[in-house]
């Protein structure tokens, strides 16, 4: 009945254009419905006609191909068009070879800790850059690895703009200051101010095609695995590259915002570490002034599908298929703010950024001394409570995962023998262990 239903409101909607369920949709019309909730359109949301972002008591956004105007103007529904934006907030801000300029001078004022390496292309042809950030960064360290993405939304620019500062400012005090030496030294950082960098350089959300990057990793509701085929060029390249690293914890940036947004985005059940990554998102927001003291959200922070649900976000798609917890981080109201006050933003959030990437040490790992070994691992916490925490793979003959405070035992069974190892450790938020917290294997 139902799908009856929004098939007749489609075809009223959309005349001939409907487009079939779940396919990606090409967006042409970027609109900000006043006053409503998500409700108001459920059928089109549900028919995958629509996506809807950033639902506040203020209304929501919209983004959708054509016809939904049309639509809202039937019904009444007030709404403006956010492509219509002044040109002047736009005109300030670097180019992507602007960008790639000032990634370049960073790595050549500090190259014993900066090494700037492309993932990919665009496919209008730009590079897809990241800046490994660590002490001997032309070797792979055994080091607890973290990473920072921004602007999988195009025209959510903030996030570019403060990772790229924060590079610059990492390159520049590297050796002189305590907190960031220490930081660099005993952790692998990785940070890619632009994933979207067509988007950006369009002003929109989307790619050059038009599709929303963060509606397009797999999805446990309706992937069983996690590959490549079908995906934008952009989401393979970044799927490629998670898969060649080891990350433990994760953070991606955009804006319309301000709040910090943890999984589950795709399904209502608590992740099996909430607790776990309420903390974890606390520590991101309580140093930010605006988002701990948000109105709309409780101390600046929501649960992902409580808020409003995505499907094929990466934050669901990097813990479920890569032991990656991942939080996403909305840091503007203004998703392009005038360029003037970027320092601002950054001001307000760079000891957020520091403070959050310092909690990858918060876990524990192993390592193999042969290469290539795989296998899995199961983890039971022993105290302060005794708890079954999971069973992961591992590869690459190395693990490492984020975890509350407590004592462990790891349970170890590498393929090729019968016999498992068994390890304990414990986790302890107050210590950083040099170069993390690894148990190495004999
Ligand atoms: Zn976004």
């Amino acid at each position: 009945m139902k799908s009856q239903f929004a098939k007749s409101l489609l075809a009223v909607a959309l005349g001939a254009l409907a487009v079939p369920a779940l396919a990606a949709i090409q967006i042409k019309e970027e609109l900000y419905v006043v006053g409503q909730s998500p409700e108001v359109i459920k059928e089109l949301v549900d028919a995958g006609t629509v996506e809807v972002d950033h639902v506040t008591s203020e209304g929501f956004e919209l983004y959708s191909g054509t016809g939904v105007k049309q639509y809202l103007d039937s019904k009444n529904i007030v709404y403006f068009d956010m492509q219509e934006v002044s040109e002047k907030v736009f005109a300030d801000y670097p180019t992507h070879a602007e960008i790639t300029r000032k990634l370049v001078a960073a790595q050549a004022k500090n190259p014993r800790v900066m090494k700037l390496f492309s993932i990919g292309k665009s496919i209008k042809g730009k590079d897809l850059l990241v800046m490994k950030i660590s002490d001997n960064v032309e070797a792979d360290e055994i080091e607890p690895e973290f990473k920072y993405i921004s602007s999988m939304h195009g025209d959510e620019i903030t996030g570019r703009e403060m990772t790229v500062a924060m590079i610059e400012e990492i390159a520049e005090k590297y050796g002189k200051d305590r907190a960031i030496t220490d930081l660099v030294n005993n952790t692998e950082i990785f940070i890619m101010p632009s994933m979207n960098p067509d988007g950006s350089e369009l002003r929109q959300r989307g790619n050059a095609r038009g599709v929303d990057l963060n509606r397009n990793f797999p999805d446990i509701t309706r992937d069983r695995e996690s590959t490549l085929a079908g995906r934008e060029i952009e989401n393979q390249a970044v799927m490629k590259f998670q898969g060649t690293r080891q990350f433990a914890l994760s953070a991606n940036f955009h804006g319309g915002t301000i709040v910090a947004n943890y999984p589950w985005d795709s399904k209502y059940d608590l992740h099996p570490l909430n607790d776990f990554i309420i903390d974890l998102s606390l520590t991101y927001a309580d140093l930010n002034p605006e988002m701990s003291r948000s109105r709309e959200f409780e101390r600046g922070i929501t649960n992902g599908a409580a808020w409003y649900v995505v499907r094929g976000g990466m934050q669901d798609w990097s813990y479920l298929w890569h032991n990656d917890l991942q939080i996403t981080l909305e840091v503007s109201h203004d998703k392009w703010p005038n360029y003037a006050d970027i320092p601002g933003f950054y001001r307000s959030n760079r000891n957020s950024m520091f403070n959050y990437m310092l909690q990858v040490h918060r876990g524990a790992g192993f390592v193999f001394p042969r290469p290539g070994l795989k296998g899995t691992v199961n983890i039971k916490q022993v105290s302060p409570a005794s708890k079954d925490m999971g069973t992961y793979a591992f590869n690459e003959s190395q693990f490492y995962k984020v975890l509350p405070d407590g004592d462990y035992v790891y349970t170890i069974q590498e393929r090729s023998t019968s016999t498992k190892q068994q390890i304990n450790v414990r986790v302890d938020r107050n210590t950083l262990h040099p170069n993390g917290n690894y148990v190495r294997l004999n």
